[in-house]
């Protein structure tokens, strides 16, 4: 059975990058009735507030990637990993040692000056207790000296580190302290992670959690290391670029719909599919189609494929995610009658919309208040002429039937006995019904606004 777990660590916001390893570790677990954990790595007291957890969660609850079971705290489980450092101790698998960074600092540069590397070989790894001082100490694992170490990554194939290169990593600091690759591993471990998804800035680190693994006698999860996000211009995604912080996304409007499409396409691929839906993605995500180098943020299709989500997404949903991002941006609640309009109209809204503020812009009809106020293009729309149009025809719709064909038929009626072009008639309607331009057909305006509404702007702008 399948364990993923996002490890971020609590900065103040859920990174763009951060989202997109969550997203691929939730689509993994959930493809295939697996758990997805979710673990704060707060061990840095410093950074690690209250609130820059809550970002996260709230990151992850906007992108609607529900973790399984309770919010892990890493430091919380301190002493857990002391315990393990205890064990390897016991266990002769590492040892104390006493080294004072005044003399790792002279080993280093004596090896500096001898040509040799500069790795720290403690005297200490194979000292006899006997002969150990009453010092403060670190615990430090026995690394392998000889052979290599392979990781066998999913993603950048089999990566092989000479372990004559590995140092003996401290383990416990000489405060008692675990140190975060001891807690990386133990965690993992303890969690029954058999998948581990991450950034490749990891891919080292995972060489030196091995060593804890191997030690302990713990099965090795798979490794999956997906290259970094990298701007349009292919160097690394910075603020430069644009937006990093998931919340910012929320800001601007982009449904979560889409952003989920959009990040899961950014480094992974299924044959030439864009756009698909959740069960999809979950369906398909596996290891292999995650790409071997970076993926460039690219905002248009970002754009583009979140216009298809709006455009795809249930009404009643849809309205329900507007409606949470008007909370967000208006201090007033929508009133049960703009409520009710929207969702009447939310069929024509939805085309073409590629945000939230896009989508509300072409909902203006609905939201704004008789007497409408033309803006300067709609109110050229309104001169002697169209006036006069519109005084005519307003009678002529009282008593048809309000539906899409009887009054697209009338105004066809009426544009052939006036011997104008239907389209001379859609520039006075719609600025009599919207007061600007960016909006849904006149049509479909007047169906969601019904009768008595349309009438009465129509008869507003006559005047
Ligand atoms: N906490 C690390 C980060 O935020 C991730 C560690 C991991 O996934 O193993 O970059």
């Amino acid at each position: 059975k399948v364990v993923t777990r996002f490890a971020p660590s609590p900065t103040g916001y859920l990174h763009i990058g951060g989202a997109r390893t969550a997203l691929f570790n939730w689509l993994y677990a959930r493809g295939g009735g697996g758990t997805f954990l979710l673990r704060i790595e707060d061990t840095d007291r410093a950074r690690s507030t209250p609130e820059a957890t809550q970002a996260i969660l709230d990151g992850m609850a906007w992108l609607g990637l529900d973790h399984d079971g309770d919010v892990i705290s890493q430091f919380d489980r301190a002493n857990r990993h002391a315990e393990v450092a205890h064990q390897l101790l016991a266990e002769g698998k590492a040892y104390k040692c006493f080294s004072t960074q005044d003399e790792i600092q002279a080993f280093r540069e004596a090896a500096r000056a001898e040509g040799r590397s500069t790795l720290f070989r403690s005297p200490w790894r194979e000292a006899d207790p006997a002969t150990h001082p009453d010092l403060p100490y670190v615990i430090r694992i026995k690394a392998p000296q000889n052979g290599n170490t392979v990781i066998r990554d999913q993603v950048q194939g089999d990566v092989t580190i000479r372990n004559d290169q590995l140092d003996d990593m401290v383990l416990l600091r000489s405060d008692g302290t675990p140190v975060y690759m001891l807690a990386v591993a133990v965690d993992d471990h303890d969690m029954g992670v058999t998948h581990v998804i991450r950034g490749d800035d990891h891919l080292n680190n995972a060489a030196r959690q091995m060593m804890v693994f191997e030690a302990m006698g713990w099965d090795i999860p798979v490794w999956a290391h997906i290259p970094l996000i990298h701007g349009p211009d292919g160097k690394k995604l910075s603020k430069r670029h644009g937006a990093l912080g998931v919340d910012e996304y929320q800001k601007i409007g982009y449904p979560a719909a889409g952003m989920r499409n959009y990040l899961a396409r950014l480094g992974w691929s299924h044959g030439d599919d864009e756009f698909f839906t959740d069960a999809q993605a979950q369906e398909w995500f596996d290891l292999s189609g995650i790409g071997k180098s970076p993926a460039r943020f690219d905002f248009k299709k970002l754009e583009n494929l979140c216009g298809q989500h709006i455009a795809a997404s249930n009404d009643a949903a849809l309205l329900h995610e507007l409606e949470d991002f008007l909370a967000s941006t208006r201090a007033d609640a929508l009133p049960t009658a703009k409520r009710d309009l929207l969702s009447t109209g939310m069929y024509c809204l939805k085309e073409r919309a590629k945000t939230f503020p896009e989508l509300i812009d072409k909902a203006e009809f609905i939201l704004t208040d008789r007497p409408i106020t033309p803006d300067e293009k709609s109110a050229g729309q309104l001169d002697n002429v169209s006036r006069g149009i519109l005084h005519e025809l307003t009678p002529r719709l009282q008593d048809v039937t309000w539906s899409r064909d009887a009054l697209e038929a009338a105004a066809m009626a009426f544009a052939e006995t006036k011997d104008i072009k239907f389209g001379k008639l859609a520039g006075p309607l719609r600025a009599a019904l919207a007061g600007r331009s960016a909006t849904p057909s006149v049509f479909d305006m007047m169906l969601v606004l019904g009768r008595e509404e349309s009438l009465a702007r129509l008869n507003d702008a006559a005047q």
